[in-house]
């Protein structure tokens, strides 16, 4: 059956339910496809916190407002409504292998008292039903258990096809597909980006977890000196479904168990409980050039480097949404329509946040030993500037340890060397294993 609309959207994630529903609600016709039976299933990996209250993140300063139940996006000026739980936390600790020692971001107990600038983690299934309820009531279209299959460029817009046997045109299409975007692939927008890596995610919620400031998102290495599984990274924080629940990455069971049963950290485990997994596959690329192919505006992560979060995937969903409205609004449906949004993307993403320095964070802890970072953590004794962006927090640690390195090159030659050289093109390089075992598919 052939549909015309003014946009469709492919993806009924974060960004693309935002987007749908904001072109609706100024009047656009528009359908949302989805491959889930419902878009507010999560069932991919997802932390859930909202970098809030503490550094900028795509230059936006969002906050929620507790008298309306909005999140508020002040310099993009919109806001998103949520009735869910939120559960503050008040700082990100990496900890030593010795499980006691600690690297400070933020200031926990100043951030948890009342005048402190704590963050959140969130509901997200409570945010996709909002949001998928507020595009309905503002008659979006929603073809679900839909997969996209095809995007093909017509005359007077884009066709997109599903498995299933649709044929939806409209003047534009707005990606929303997520981190492994079919449509960046077969539009060829992939071509003009770099592959960099696949790399699997698991997670756990686990009940039961009981330790001292516990309010916190916790990241470091666990190492296995009997079973030989090596360094075994781990990232636990909050939980919004329970109070002694915690989300937590860990690649695998084997490693859980070693994790919560026989590390430093298994006093924090006495009697705990798995209550849900769930993993994500992650295809990362650099950013592409620019958001736009052929009347497909690109946004949330489907052309972006590894995660947009769900504050880039909410911000580029509306932005991208308002621009196609402007641009049929204006009598201009093709790329200088919607220029307002290709320039706003490439000034507040690439522009500001280079992929590299998200790469350092992300294994700058893994060049070094065992007993290296238990040094490491007990040396660097200040608490470090409040962010949770993953863009800044490599220079916010390099910053924490610049003031020590003269004791350290005199206690550790060897561990400043490797400080020495380490750069975001060493990053890099570090990524390669990954990007040898992945699947570039152009
Ligand atoms: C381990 C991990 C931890 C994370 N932690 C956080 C966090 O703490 N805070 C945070 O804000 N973000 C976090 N994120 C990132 C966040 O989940 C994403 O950035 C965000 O969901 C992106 O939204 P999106 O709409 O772009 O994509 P997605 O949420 O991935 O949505 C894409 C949608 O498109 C659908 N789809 C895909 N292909 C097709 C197709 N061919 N046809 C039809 N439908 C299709 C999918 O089913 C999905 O519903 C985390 C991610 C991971 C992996």
């Amino acid at each position: 059956m052939a549909s015309k609309f003014d946009l469709i959207v492919v993806g009924g994630g974060t960004s693309g339910l935002e987007a749908a529903k904001t072109a609706a609600e100024n009047g656009l016709h528009v359908a949302l496809v989805e491959r889930k039976t419902h878009p507010a299933v999560v069932q991919r990996s997802c932390a859930q916190m909202f970098l809030m209250n503490m550094d900028s993140f795509y230059n936006e300063r969002m906050y929620f407002s507790e008298a309306t139940k909005k999140w508020i996006f002040p310099i993009n000026n919109f806001s998103v409504n949520y009735a869910g739980n939120y559960r503050k936390f008040y700082g990100c600790h990496f900890i030593a292998p010795n499980a006691r020692d600690r690297i400070e971001i933020g200031d926990y107990e100043a951030n948890a008292s009342e005048q402190g600038t704590a963050a959140v983690v969130f509901d997200k299934n409570v945010l996709l039903e909002g949001l998928y309820e507020e595009g309905r009531k503002a008659g979006v279209h929603y073809y679900l258990e839909r997969n996209v299959t095809s995007a093909t460029r017509v005359a007077g817009g884009v066709q997109v096809g599903t498995a299933e046997g649709d044929r939806l045109t409209a003047t534009f299409c707005i990606a929303a597909d997520g981190i492994n975007s079919r449509l960046a692939r077969i539009s060829g927008l992939n071509r003009q980006r770099t592959f960099l890596f696949t790399a699997g995610s698991v997670s756990y919620y686990v009940a039961g977890v009981q330790f001292d400031r516990s309010e916190m998102i916790c990241m470091g290495n666990a190492y296995d000196h009997k079973g030989g599984l090596g360094p075994v990274h781990f990232c636990m924080l909050p939980s919004v479904y329970r109070q002694d629940e915690y989300w937590l990455y860990i690649n695998g069971d084997e490693r859980l168990d070693f994790f919560i049963n026989k590390s430093n950290f298994s006093p924090w485990f006495k009697k705990t409980e798995i209550t849900h997994k769930r993993c994500a596959v992650i295809n990362g690329w650099s950013p592409s050039p620019e958001p736009f192919l052929d009347n497909i505006v690109f946004v949330g992560d489907s052309c972006w480097f590894a995660e947009a979060e769900n504050t880039g995937a909410l911000m580029s969903g509306h932005r991208a949404a308002n621009a196609v409205c402007e641009a049929l609004h204006k009598g201009q449906p093709d790329r200088q329509g919607v220029a307002n949004y290709i320039s706003w993307w490439k000034k507040n993403w690439p522009e500001t946040h280079n992929y590299r320095d998200f790469l350092c964070y992300a294994v700058f802890f893994r060049i070094f030993t065992e007993d290296e970072l238990n040094y490491l953590h007990r040396v660097i004794n200040k608490k470090l500037f409040w962010s949770m962006n993953p863009f800044n927090l490599y220079g916010h640690i390099v910053r924490g340890i610049a003031p020590h390195m003269d004791r350290i090159c005199r206690e550790r030659p060897e561990l400043a060397r490797k400080l020495e050289a380490f750069t975001p093109q060493t990053a890099v390089t570090m990524m390669k294993p990954a990007t040898r075992i992945g699947f570039p598919a152009y």
